[in-house]
């Protein structure tokens, strides 16, 4: 394979190693094709703008990680002020971070008396 150009699975295997900081002798001799050959190198430039942005998107995603969610009576708990400091800080950095928990949140606020 020494002869050839990288092939897409060796490229993610580069970039997925870079990202877990677990490179072997397999990703270096990789990673010094791509020093010695100028077309894999871009290559590789190019996925790793696409790990990148995947990524990012991920942690996106796991901001709004629907499980991790408070449940509804907190929110009215939160509210009705019936919660202590800290547990209460908590869930409006939840809110802060969560679209759906921001009109959870919203919601209980109005229906106090
Ligand atoms: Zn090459
Ligand atoms: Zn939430």
């Amino acid at each position: 394979m020494d002869n050839g150009h990288l092939s897409e699975a060796e490229i993610e295997r580069i970039l997925s190693s870079e990202a877990s900081h677990s490179e072997g002798e397999k990703e270096k001799d990789l990673l010094a094709h791509c020093r010695g050959c100028p077309e894999c190198a871009e290559l590789l430039n190019d996925y790793g703008d696409i790990h990148r942005e995947i990524e990012s998107l991920k942690e996106l995603s796991s901001h709004v990680d629907q499980t991790q969610c408070p449940s509804a009576e907190l929110w009215i708990k939160l509210a009705a002020g019936v919660m202590d400091k800290k547990q209460a800080m908590q869930l409006v950095k939840h809110a802060c971070e969560c679209r759906s928990c921001a009109q959870q949140l919203t919601r209980a606020q109005r229906r106090r008396p």
